[in-house]
């Protein structure tokens, strides 16, 4: 029987936790649950779950701050379950430590999605990539060892910084990159107010890349949070 996967979750919302440990053990996944902050982080601890889903709104204790007590000692994956328009709380989430998020209300194949895609990063030790630096979605293929991108099998021109985000944005394929962390990795820190920069860039890249620059495929917004570079 091959290693099936533990995932904790937390959550105070019956509903909600039913539905999404539902979700999960449809694929096997092993699932354990509490329904407050502190149980949760002591479940954590005892456990050791491969990845975590919190819940922003805890009677409990401040979701961010729980972030930020299971960051002192664990880097297991925490994806964030947070209600639509608290865009702000989960940049904060993010910045604080959180790997990636979901807006209630989600479905379960998007919950599925993003366990995937937390699973694949802590498998490859934090990175999407095989040793050949390949990475490729539909048309689009960036390789890192050789730094060259493809779209269609066509070589395409990228300057330093457009090729900086999109090494990035592979780096972290299939999970969210604020705006933040792109500004502070490109621009260098200090830079928080300069969003228009990323959105310039990502305009050009989308021109270069896209199929379709106005629907994009491969490079996703994340509405007041950042991008997603789709990944399956
Ligand atoms: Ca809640």
């Amino acid at each position: 029987m091959p290693y099936q996967p533990l995932i904790l979750v937390i959550e105070d919302d019956e509903r909600i936790r039913r539905f999404i440990v539902a979700g999960l053990s449809s694929q096997s996944y092993r699932v354990i649950e509490a329904d407050r902050a502190e149980s949760g982080l002591s479940l954590a601890g005892s456990h050791a779950p491969d990845v975590i889903l919190l819940d922003l709104g805890l009677p409990d204790r401040d979701g961010v701050d729980l972030i930020r007590a299971l960051r002192a000692w664990t880097q297991i994956p925490i994806i964030v379950v947070s209600a639509r328009g608290h865009e702000r709380s989960k940049v904060v989430a993010l910045d604080a430590g959180a790997d990636d998020y979901l807006t209630k209300p989600f479905g379960v194949a998007e919950l599925l999605a993003r366990v995937r895609v937390a699973l694949r990063h802590v498998a490859t030790k934090g990175s999407p990539l095989p040793e050949s630096g390949e990475f490729r979605v539909g048309e689009l293929v960036v390789n890192l060892v050789e730094r060259t991108v493809l779209v269609g099998g066509e070589p395409v021109h990228l300057t330093r910084t457009e090729y900086r985000i999109m090494t990035i944005l592979v780096r972290h394929a299939g999970k969210v990159v604020t705006h933040q962390h792109l500004l502070t990795e490109v621009w260098g820190p200090g830079r928080s107010a300069e969003t228009q920069y990323v959105r310039v860039f990502m305009a050009t890249l989308r021109r270069k890349l896209e199929p379709d620059p106005a629907r994009p495929r491969y490079l996703l917004t994340e509405v007041g949070v950042g991008y997603r570079l789709l990944d399956e």
